[in-house]
């Protein structure tokens, strides 16, 4: 007798959602997550200024996001961002002007439009030019999509464009999809280093010992399932897709409030700045909820490489980013030696934030979320292979539910 009917390999939102569905199902379920917690990389790391979402913050797309109906089930309040908080630009040291900012929206709307009205090919993000074209750049490509617009799918980056609303879970999301996988059969601290699939089920190896089962669904993130030891291996076409798929980066930075001062900026503003080519947008959310903190964003290319410095490197981007914006004012207003940085790029269960298509790669998606065989022993899910919210939570959580339909037909 096999161990159970399903093994799911992680417990991040996608492995939790498959779980959930497989038990309500009556399928004997067994989820083996290697970390000591789940969530993946929904992790909220509970602070004395309040709780730090250190990978996803938000439920984008708020409407149709699975996760909306089942955090207000649970009584979580869900801040709508895009009516709360300001939007603060500056140009240089100076806030920018209403001219500005309506030339700053126009040059979006407008970049946003071409790219919708790009016809079929294989082709990068175009590049927007203009006074605002290095910013729209850097916010679209490296700290949205964690990529630069030029490695990205044309076509994957319009499907998954993010719609507004923006909610944020009080409390973390993290903690939000941790309550969701409460009752779950997880064993927690248990790798799986291999994954037979030869014989008539599948076979996991543990330091435990052989984990059996039917069918596996197995929700790595795609640069780790490239190293992962299938038996038989991964076939070509999601080998190819996986490969399509590469995690880009975000880093997010913890700063915790100094004293009493907020800089005169209402909770939930987002302060960013207009940028030279060349320059990195860094953004900062402040006060979120009104809880004594910011947080700062840097993605893309400048992540990784702050990824292979230590932690003050990436404070010290930071830091400059601040005062160019608020001046010694700014820097006293935070206490720099407490301030937490992420490091999802060297985290051996993540090795990056989430997934982009290559230019030309848009298929990749479809194709990663096809059963490995025709008895579905082994199906692939995460936020990957969604077609339309791939690189977020709603996306993996759906992942993991097609997953599991597709064994409990
Ligand atoms: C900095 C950052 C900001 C983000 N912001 C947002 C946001 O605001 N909104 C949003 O919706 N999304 C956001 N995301 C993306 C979102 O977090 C992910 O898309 C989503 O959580 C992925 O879920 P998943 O189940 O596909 O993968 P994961 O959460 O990565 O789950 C996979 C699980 O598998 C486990 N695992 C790996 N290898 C093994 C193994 N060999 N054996 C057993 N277990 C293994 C891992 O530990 C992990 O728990 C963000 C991500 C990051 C990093």
């Amino acid at each position: 007798m096999p161990d159970a009917d399903v093994l799911v390999i992680g417990a991040g939102a996608a492995g939790i959602a498959a779980a959930r569905a497989l038990v309500a199902a009556g399928r004997s379920v067994l989820v083996l997550e290697a970390r000591d917690r789940v969530g993946g990389r929904a992790w909220t790391i509970d602070t004395p200024e309040g709780a730090f979402d250190a990978g996803a913050s938000w439920l984008h797309s708020g409407r149709t996001n699975p996760l909306t109906p089942l955090a207000r089930g649970l009584g979580v309040t869900l801040a709508d961002h895009d009516a709360l908080g300001d939007e603060i630009t500056f140009v240089g040291p100076r806030r920018a002007s209403p001219a500005e900012v309506a030339a700053r929206d126009a040059a979006q709307a407008g970049f946003y439009a071409h790219v919708k009205a790009a016809g079929p090919g294989p082709r990068g993000v175009p590049i927007p030019t203009g006074p605002w074209g290095p910013t729209i750049a850097a916010w679209a490509g490296d700290l949205i999509s964690a990529a630069p617009l030029a490695a990205i799918d044309l076509h994957d980056f319009t499907a998954n464009a993010l719609d507004p609303p923006n909610l944020l879970p009080e409390g973390g999301f993290g903690h939000l999809v941790a309550r969701l996988g409460g009752g779950l059969p997880i064993r927690l601290s248990c790798p799986v280093t291999a994954l037979d699939w030869s014989g008539p089920g599948v076979v996991a190896q543990t330091a435990a010992g052989p984990v059996t089962a039917k069918h596996a669904i197995v929700t790595l993130p795609t640069p780790l399932l490239l190293d992962f030891a299938f038996s038989p291996p991964l076939p070509v076409p999601q080998q190819a897709a996986a490969e399509a798929l590469p995690l880009g980066l975000l880093t997010k930075v913890l700063l915790p409030a100094a004293g009493a001062d907020r800089l005169d900026v209402v909770p939930f503003s987002v302060v960013d700045r207009q940028i030279a080519p060349g320059e990195t947008l860094v953004t900062f959310l402040l006060w979120p909820f009104g809880q004594p903190h910011a947080l700062g964003f840097v993605g893309g290319p400048v992540a990784w490489a702050l990824a292979d410095q230590p932690p003050s490197a990436t404070i010290a981007l930071m830091r400059a980013e601040i005062a160019a914006r608020f001046g010694a004012r700014g820097e006293s207003a935070f206490d720099w030696g407490r301030a937490i940085v992420t490091d999802w790029g060297r985290d051996p269960w993540s090795r990056g934030a989430y997934s982009h298509a290559r230019p030309g790669q848009a298929a990749a998606r479809g194709v990663l979320g096809t059963p490995l065989d025709a008895a579905r022993r082994v199906i692939l899910a995460g936020e990957a292979c969604h077609p339309t919210l791939a690189g977020t939570v709603g996306g993996a959580w759906e992942s993991g539910l097609r997953a599991a339909a597709m064994i409990t037909g």
